[in-house]
């Protein structure tokens, strides 16, 4: 991965460098394009205009690393104040009675909710332990199944893997109405990917934003990316509505051309972006009339997700950082 990637993620921890992203006023701009807002009403508006647009949205309320377990109960209810709060928005309404309120998971793409939640496990205090967080998780899930939504769990780094897929599998049999994430610059996902094929379960596919030793995940982006296409046709292939989330062109041209070639309809997955990023990609693939999500991340706790999004494209970074030196 590249030099500078690794730099902004590692420094961005670092007391002064945080103290001058959020303090900076120009940071400020490129937050509020990553970011919906601080409040739920604000990526609730948010979400609506994306909804207009012909695109599917998942909310993510921003937030990881609960440090007490008050932290993580006031997160827990966030997340069903989300999924209520959901469950009044027009669209959304109109598209529950359209569809008799069917239960949410439909593997042939029909009846795919058009604005579910993306949650952390470490949001519902998987530090403070594994029981709690599955208990803050279960009512979460509880809640989405009665308003016949989808909780996708959000993969966090390396060291929470095996404890998100084994949280997976033990609510998995209870609740159909949740999945998880997998991230292709991981060693491990291959054998990941074929648990979820045989769970029978929706899976977000990304590349992976965390920083991570050469141990567990390929240093190179040429593996990251051609892992990424190995096992979006293996996913394709399973036709288990795997969700493609990312914005590299030619990772999306690979997957629709390979979709058209084994006659998989466009209902069968789903790409997804991040809100701010590549809007005129988004648009174009609705278009095409394929399904297409965007994330929608919204709150206070914004720092972490910002610092990955810069690392990503460390030109946003030394763009700001050159106005910064300018006179
Ligand atoms: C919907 C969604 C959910 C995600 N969930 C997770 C998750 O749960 N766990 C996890 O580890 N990661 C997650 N990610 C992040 C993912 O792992 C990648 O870090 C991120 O998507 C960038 O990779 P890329 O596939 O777009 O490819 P890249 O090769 O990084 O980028 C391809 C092109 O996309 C554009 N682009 C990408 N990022 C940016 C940016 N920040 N600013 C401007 N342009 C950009 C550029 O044009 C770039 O050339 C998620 C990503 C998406 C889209």
């Amino acid at each position: 991965m590249s030099i500078a990637r690794n730099l902004i993620l590692r420094t961005s921890g670092l007391t002064p460098v945080k103290f001058l992203v959020r303090r900076s006023f120009f940071f400020k701009p490129l937050v509020k394009r990553f970011i919906a807002g601080d409040t739920l009403e604000e990526a609730i508006a948010a979400s609506e205009a994306i909804l207009a647009r012909g695109l599917k949205v998942s909310l993510d309320y921003l937030g990881e690393n609960t440090a007490s377990e008050q932290e993580a109960l006031d997160a827990k209810k966030t997340y069903i104040d989300m999924l209520e709060r959901i469950s009044k928005v027009p669209a959304v309404a109109k598209w529950n009675a359209e569809h008799g309120n069917s239960p949410t998971i439909n593997l042939s793409g029909d009846g795919i909710e058009p604005l579910n939640i993306s949650i952390k496990l470490t949001q519902c205090g998987l530090d403070q332990g594994v029981e709690f967080a599955e208990k803050n998780y279960r009512e979460v899930l509880e809640t989405a199944k009665r308003l016949h939504n989808f909780v996708r769990v959000d993969m966090e780094a390396s060291e929470y893997t095996e404890r998100t897929m084994e949280m997976i599998d033990r609510v998995r049999g209870d609740y159909s109405n949740t999945s998880t994430v997998l991230q292709t610059y991981l060693y491990r996902t291959p054998g990941d990917v074929e648990k979820i094929v045989e769970w029978k379960i929706r899976v977000r596919l990304v590349k992976g934003a965390y920083l991570e030793p050469a141990s567990v995940a390929f240093p190179e982006k040429s593996k990251v990316d051609s892992a990424y296409i190995e096992l979006g046709k293996r996913l394709l292939d399973a036709g288990t509505y795997p969700a493609f989330a990312s914005q590299d062109e030619a990772i999306i041209k690979e997957l629709k051309a390979y979709a058209t070639e084994k006659k998989i309809d466009k209902s069968r997955f789903e790409f997804q972006m991040l809100y701010g990023i590549r809007r005129d990609l988004q648009e174009s693939l609705a278009a095409e009339g394929y399904n297409v999500r965007v994330y929608v991340p919204f709150g206070d706790a914004w720092y972490p997700y910002f610092t990955r999004r810069l690392a990503e494209r460390p030109a946003n970074t030394l763009f700001i950082l050159k106005s910064l030196f300018k006179g």
